[in-house]
């Protein structure tokens, strides 16, 4: 059976309206139902989660005798959790009344993903295109979407995990077969049969049977090794800090690398959605914001090197030199450190040997669509870690918030508690923290050892525990002459002279360190903000800075002559 596009209005003209236009364009791959009572569409989303179907999308108009556009939206998202949702509003409704509260509120309260202005006349172009950014998310989410690679395993952990991190990490989106389900057994017999698991199958028909890191990388499309050896920038890290300083390097002319030791989008890949980057109203992933920036910044002529280790820095003359994990090096005029930061660890055995199996470090960006009907937890108080219990609440039966403080407004924003203590499936437990957990007989996580603040235990069943417990600057390669402040976050600008180690008579610019001609950015930065649109902006500044160093450098050198 396709999956089912369902639109329920009481006004007949709109609803017919809608109809035509998804009949049009959408009902060869997709069946279409349009109703136009409130309480027939209840009954028809209760027998279609009967009978097993998947419905992908729900628009709904703003109110009905009885109910609510929202309620209505929210209750069919407890009977399909991966449905889309959508509230369909008059064009320049938004001006009057209460509408843009009540966009403001469900989208708050998790009942719409977003509002779609009613279709005008055919072909209604601005109709489509929320009809089909809502169709991508529903595919991304049910592992559908075109592009998918498959990773057969015998286990979720191990290799497997380290390879759903790898395709993770280079925004690909992919999906986990166990090689014992009917599923696993087709894929392996059809492509693979007798050979050493794990496989991965691309979808133009490659198939990799446990390949190396870079192997899978590079079938992924990701650059490996750089076509030259001498840049103008090297950029460490391709996370949005050095994306953006990808794209202003490339954009103004310069020969620019980025070197990573993943693929895109650093932290920002495990965020389901951003909401508050300028210019995505409805909010983006952080995997769809890596990818068009990597795509911007190649378009502009940004060379990558992925899967390598920056391994030390120096200058050499007027070259800085990075060296690579592969042993060899790069060089540039200016080198940008956009190296972010990584996750802590629990330091927990029992939960450490289930990462991958239950266990998962980082937003729950690609794992959240699978938590269906599961009761899961979040451990953590800042904001990704609230964000992450909204996304799982939204397919979760329970989803735990497990914080140590005794107050979640310590270290989440206000808006982020507000929706929490908005969502009845959220629970949060203040004063808690994980000390142990076990799995079951097919080895995943099926129970958590919990810590109250009083030290009372409790063993209480879960699903799966996502950590986001705060991060550590990706600093400890860098050379002594390198300054780093508190908790080893690379000091800048006027930080970088206070102690003394700055060599030249010129202060040094605003983010650079304390070797000339070294710049750093975004998350690792001694002071950052620690978001998206503050890395976005340094590693544009850093660009513009990079400009300045160069031209105070050629002035220098043409007054020694
Ligand atoms: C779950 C989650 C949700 C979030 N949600 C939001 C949000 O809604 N809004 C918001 O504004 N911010 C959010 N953030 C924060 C945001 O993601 C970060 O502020 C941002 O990613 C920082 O960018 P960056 O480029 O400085 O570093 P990172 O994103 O950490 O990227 C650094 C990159 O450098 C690479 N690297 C490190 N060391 C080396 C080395 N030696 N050699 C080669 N490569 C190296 C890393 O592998 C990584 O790819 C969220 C973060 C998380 C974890």
């Amino acid at each position: 059976m396709n999956p089912v596009l369902f639109a329920v209005d009481e006004d007949e003209a709109a609803l017919r309206a809608v109809e035509r236009e998804l009949i049009d364009r959408y009902s060869r791959s997709y069946r279409v139902i349009c109703l136009a009572s409130a309480e027939e569409a209840m009954a028809e989303l209760e027998a279609l989660k009967a009978a097993g179907e998947d419905v992908a999308l729900v628009l709904a108009a703003q109110s009905f005798a009885g109910m609510t556009g929202p309620e209505l939206l929210g209750r069919a998202r407890e009977l399909h959790a991966h449905a889309q949702r959508g509230l369909l509003i008059e064009w320049g409704s938004w001006g009057q009344g209460g509408t843009a509260e009540e966009i403001f509120e469900a989208m708050a309260r998790r009942q719409i993903e977003y509002y779609v202005i009613r279709p005008s006349r055919a072909p209604d172009e601005l109709f489509h295109q929320s009809v089909s950014t809502f169709l991508l998310e529903w595919a991304h989410a049910k592992r559908v979407s075109p592009h998918t690679v498959q990773i057969v395993s015998e286990s979720w952990i191990g290799r497997a995990q380290e390879l759903k991190e790898v395709l993770g990490r280079c925004a690909v989106p992919h999906s986990f077969i166990l090689a014992d389900s009917p599923q696993g057994r087709a894929l392996v017999a059809e492509t693979g049969d007798g050979e050493p698991l794990p496989l991965v199958v691309f979808p133009n028909g490659t198939v990799l049977t446990n390949p190396t890191n870079l192997e899978l990388a590079s079938a992924a499309g990701a650059t490996i090794d750089p076509d030259r050896r001498d840049f103008d920038i090297v950029i460490v890290g391709g996370g949005p800090a050095g994306l953006s300083a990808a794209v202003y390097g490339a954009s103004e002319g310069m020969r620019t690398l980025v070197v990573d030791n993943g693929g895109i989008g650093g932290q920002a890949t495990s965020s389901s959605l951003i909401r508050n980057y300028l210019g995505f109203p409805r909010g983006v992933s952080g995997r769809r914001l890596a990818e068009a920036a990597y795509e911007q910044a190649w378009v502009f002529g940004a060379k990558f090197a992925f899967m390598h280790d920056a391994t030390a820095v120096h200058r050499d003359g007027d070259r800085i030199y990075v060296g690579l994990s592969d042993g060899g090096k790069v060089s540039a005029r200016a080198v940008i450190l956009a190296v972010g930061a990584t996750y802590r660890r629990l330091g927990v055995e029992e939960i450490e040997s289930l990462v991958g199996a239950g266990v998962f470090y980082g937003g729950p960006a690609s794992e959240a669509p699978t938590t269906v009907d599961e009761s899961v937890h979040v451990v953590g108080g800042a904001n990704s870690a609230g964000q992450a219990a909204l996304n799982l609440a939204e397919y979760a039966r329970r989803v735990t918030l497990a914080v140590r403080a005794d107050s979640l407004e310590q270290g989440m924003s206000h808006y982020l508690v507000r929706q929490l203590e908005a969502t009845p499936n959220v629970e949060v437990r203040l004063g808690t923290e994980v000390i142990g957990g076990s799995a079951g007989e097919d080895g995943w996580l099926r129970s958590l050892d919990l810590r109250a603040g009083d030290g009372e235990a409790e063993t209480v069943p879960s699903d799966g525990l996502f950590l986001m417990i705060g991060a550590d600057p990706n600093t400890n390669w860098l050379p002594p002459e390198l300054t780093l402040g508190d908790g080893g976050f690379i000091c800048t600008g006027a930080d970088a002279e206070s102690d003394g180690s700055w060599p030249l008579a010129r202060s040094p610019l605003s983010l650079e360190t304390s070797l000339p001609g070294v710049f750093a950015v975004g998350d690792a930065r001694h002071g950052s903000m620690r978001r998206v649109a503050s890395a976005v902006g340094e590693g544009s500044i850093a660009v513009r800075l990079v400009h300045e160093f160069l031209a105070a450098e050629e002035s220098q050198s043409r007054d020694l002559v």
